[in-house]
């Protein structure tokens, strides 16, 4: 038996000695994992053990091991404009070669840009999490065209009606129209002349 420094039962880890290194071979992972915590954004994410659907497919290739395909799960957040709670489904494209130590690839990439491929498996843990987390939206909206709060009462445009406002007047204005009620100089308004 060989061990392995990842965890060899976590849902994430692909044991892929089976595909052997034969550039063209195919091993599809289908799999439901549980989804880690912190699998999102502030705003928005993944629930840490809520289900996320892996449909996969590890391709040999000259390199290493192309890891291809999608990722989809539920997400819950919250409106940026007004606040109501959001439930969605995320669904985003992942591709990712994790490139053998000895390959062109590992040696002429940064440490940090490129997957490594050692030992027998691949831990899809950090692709999942990268993959989601950079296409959830920075700014959630419940809807589109969210009318969001009223900034002065607070509560959501959608609950209230249209001619709604608040009567709070500038003091400077205010000043103003209480010369104008005192002089009657609302008569001296020209009215609009028609036909
Ligand atoms: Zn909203
Ligand atoms: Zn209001």
């Amino acid at each position: 038996m060989v061990h392995h420094a990842r965890n060899p039962r976590s849902p994430y880890v692909v044991d892929i000695r089976e595909l052997g290194r034969r550039p063209g071979s195919l091993l599809p992972v289908h799999r439901t994992v549980r989804a880690p915590q912190g699998v999102g954004l502030d705003v928005i994410g993944v629930q840490a053990g809520d289900e996320l659907t892996l449909e996969l497919r590890m391709e040999s290739v000259v390199e290493g091991v192309l890891v291809s395909g999608t990722v989809s799960g539920p997400v819950v957040g919250e409106c940026s404009r007004c606040l109501d709670p959001i439930q969605d489904v995320v669904e985003v494209e992942v591709v990712e070669l994790f490139a053998y130590p000895d390959s062109a690839t590992s040696e002429t990439t940064d440490e940090d840009e490129v997957s490594r491929l050692t030992g027998g498996t691949i831990d899809l843990e950090p692709l999942v999490r990268d993959g989601v987390v950079l296409a959830l939206p920075v700014a959630p909206l419940c809807r589109e065209d969210c009318a969001g709060l009223c900034v002065d009462c607070g509560q959501r445009w959608d609950d209230l009606p249209p001619e709604h406002q608040h009567s709070t007047i500038d003091p400077r204005w205010a000043a103003l129209a209480q010369y104008a009620t005192s002089t009657g100089s609302d008569a001296d308004v020209p009215k609009t002349k028609e036909s």
